[in-house]
């Protein structure tokens, strides 16, 4: 299978999704990570074209943990909106992924570029299936299952399918580790003194207790039109 995560952040995805995505390489599935900001002000020191670089450099570093590709969207971070730029560049990032799995941003997260990823990625599901929407890539022939990921400190989520990511933790961490410079960032900001790995063990360890294992990550399935199936499970994980 193709499994497409569409994040807005670098970082977003490891965050969320990425011991899911390192199982899925894992079985020898195609993992794509497609980001949709550079993060381009993610810096107490840097230029926004110097961090927006180093942000891209680490970004390309968690994908080769994993052998994922890496599809690099570069529209300004914080600021992402709904307009024909923005769906044309999404319809082609799923177009080029060519998914049977989607995992996007949900509606009650807490961070408008997070919001605006999520439903721009749910509204491109299918038009980028169909032909005569013209875009600089051919359209998809089928309909991907399409997920919400968790967000950070679980607002307002309720996960109705669990994957036990216990055996690829250690990865999902290395991953987030290679976001360096959003550690310092978050340290700017929030005077947080844990990095987003030590951030994230703790949304893992939540959703492993709820699930009953050591570490998991939590989904809904976007419930629209066409559905796809009817999963409490992510496509690939028995239960
Ligand atoms: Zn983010």
């Amino acid at each position: 299978m193709n499994i497409l995560a569409i994040g807005a952040h670098p970082d977003d995805i490891e965050m969320q999704c990425a011991g899911t995505l390192a199982l899925y390489a894992r079985a020898g599935h195609r993992v794509i990570m497609a980001v949709a900001t550079n993060g381009n002000v993610g810096s107490p020191t840097h230029t926004r074209k110097e961090i927006g670089d180093i942000r891209k450099k680490e970004q390309k570093a968690s994908c080769a943990l994993i052998g994922a590709e890496l599809i690099w969207m570069d529209f300004d971070d914080e600021w992402l909106f709904d307009t024909r730029e923005t769906r044309v560049r999404f319809i082609d990032a799923i177009r080029e992924a060519n998914p049977d799995v989607m995992i996007i941003h949900g509606p009650t997260d807490y961070h408008p570029d997070h919001r605006i990823s999520g439903r721009v990625a749910e509204d491109a599901r299918i038009p980028a299936s169909v032909r005569l929407v013209e875009t600089s890539l051919p359209y998809i022939k089928k309909i991907p299952h399409i997920f919400y990921m968790d967000n950070p400190v679980g607002l307002d989520f309720e996960p109705e399918a669990f994957v036990d990511i216990s055996s690829t933790f250690e990865t999902k961490r290395a991953m987030l580790l290679k976001h360096e410079s959003q550690d310092t960032w978050m340290r700017a900001v929030y005077g947080e003194h844990t990095s987003i790995a030590d951030m994230m063990t703790q949304n893992a360890a939540l959703r492993g207790s709820a699930s009953g294992v050591a570490y998991a990550e939590g989904f809904r399935e976007v419930k629209t039109y066409p559905r796809t199936g009817s999963f409490a499970r992510l496509p690939g994980f028995g239960g």
